[in-house]
């Protein structure tokens, strides 16, 4: 197991004086300014960025192609090796693990790797799913990053370590899919866990840029996914990027009322607004949109809610695509539907025409979905409070 000390970069203790540089947080331009200043020439860019990111060297003493004189400046002036791994927990099935990671500042974020084996749809897939923030400030009732409020936003260089720790575990572990593949590198990347990617817009936005490099770990954007809450300017902004990823609405309800039950923010952005907002995004990229729809028992998972959701998504038809999620039981009590009734669910969208999938559900033993295991773990830390999830 990698042992991942703490990152300087973002900390605000005053008992650290230096501020080493993230290296991780660098676009490749920055990392040739950066050596540049110090007198490198143009070429050592390239080499450092090829033992970060083709190497995975969690160690500058490793970088032997460098002069020995500028591994000790970078072992002084910056640094590659992210947050500490904290807890790191396997399920059952094999084929999703999860990390809670420390920051520098001491704060928890959590992050996952699922693994996939190939399907009649494509190749065995390796999927990262990071954190953009430390807690959440969108208070969703469902989701236990919401209920513990805004911490921070991560920075660029946070969310690309949480990718490059898994990178360097599959490096040096790959893993053998069924068909007989072996999976050694991340091949897609979800902004799903802890956080509101589009909150944090800028540091999100440099992360993926940096993730999609060539020099980097050259994740193509289409294997990339944003999942958001619905913040409509964040949408428009996403919808003029040059870099096109995958668009993930969480919308989780048919109409207002019922899911400004679940979701406050629906208060500041309507639905007919985040749908505006998503044939904007579909217009000038011609990219479908996911919609995200955790099922809630006795909530939200009836046929009128899929009819009428159908409905809501007729004029986005061609360009749409629903995912259901069975809600993975947190704290606040909500439970997922039978299969009977997620299958009748299904088929009421799909004779309306919409093109409908359920999210496999993973993990369910190492409390996978976003927020759990930090919750978990800081009850365990302060054990005056009450145990309510398992
Ligand atoms: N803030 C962003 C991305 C992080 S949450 C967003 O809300 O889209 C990623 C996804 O996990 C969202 O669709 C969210 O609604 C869902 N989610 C949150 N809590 C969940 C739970 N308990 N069970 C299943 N899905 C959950
Ligand atoms: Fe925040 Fe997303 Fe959780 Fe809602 S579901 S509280 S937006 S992380």
């Amino acid at each position: 197991m990698l042992d991942l000390t703490p990152s300087s970069e973002t900390t605000t203790a005053t008992d650290q004086p230096t501020t080493r540089a993230d290296l991780l947080g660098m676009s490749f331009a920055e990392m040739q300014a950066w050596l540049g200043e110090r007198g490198q020439p143009a070429f050592r860019a390239r080499q450092l960025a090829g033992w970060i990111y083709d190497s995975l060297v969690a160690d500058f003493a490793e970088m032997r192609t460098l002069p020995a004189m500028l591994r000790a400046q970078l072992a002084r002036e910056a640094t590659i090796e992210g947050p500490r791994m904290r807890t790191e927990l396997a399920a059952k099935d094999g084929r999703t693990r999860k990390l809670l990671l420390e920051l520098a500042d001491g704060r928890l974020i959590e992050t996952v790797l699922m693994l996939y084996p190939a399907t009649s749809e494509g190749r065995a897939r390796a999927t990262v799913c990071v954190s953009t923030q430390a807690g959440c400030a969108y208070g969703c009732t469902f989701c236990a990053t919401g209920q513990m409020g805004f911490d921070r936003h991560l920075t660029p260089g946070e969310i690309v370590a949480q990718v490059i720790y898994f990178a360097r575990e599959l490096r040096h572990q790959p893993w053998q899919a069924p068909d007989g593949e072996q999976i050694d590198h991340v091949t897609n990347l979800v902004f799903m866990g802890m956080g509101e990617p589009l909150h944090n817009y800028d540091h999100t936005l440099k992360a993926l840029r940096i993730l999609n490099m060539p020099e980097g770990l050259n994740i193509g954007a289409r294997h990339m996914t944003v999942s958001t809450v619905g913040l409509v300017p964040g949408i428009l902004r996403l919808a003029e990027e040059p870099l096109q990823v995958n668009l993930a609405i969480s919308l989780h309800a048919p109409n207002n009322a019922m899911r400004l039950r679940t979701m406050p923010v629906t208060r500041k952005y309507p639905i007919e607004a985040v749908l505006d907002a998503c044939r904007v995004y579909t217009e000038r990229t011609n990219r479908q949109v996911t919609f995200e729809y955790v099922l809630l028992a006795g909530e939200n998972d009836r046929a009128e809610h899929a009819r009428e959701l159908a409905q809501l998504l007729s004029p986005l038809k061609q360009l749409c695509h629903v995912n259901l999620i069975p809600v993975n039981a947190t704290a606040a009590g909500y439970r997922p539907p039978s299969g009977e009734a997620i299958r009748a669910f299904r088929e009421t969208l799909r004779r309306s025409g919409v093109s409908n999938s359920v999210r496999a559900e993973r993990g369910d033993d190492i409390a996978a979905a976003c927020g759990q295991l930090h919750t978990r773990e800081t009850r365990k830390a302060a054990p005056d409070r009450t145990e309510s999830e398992s």
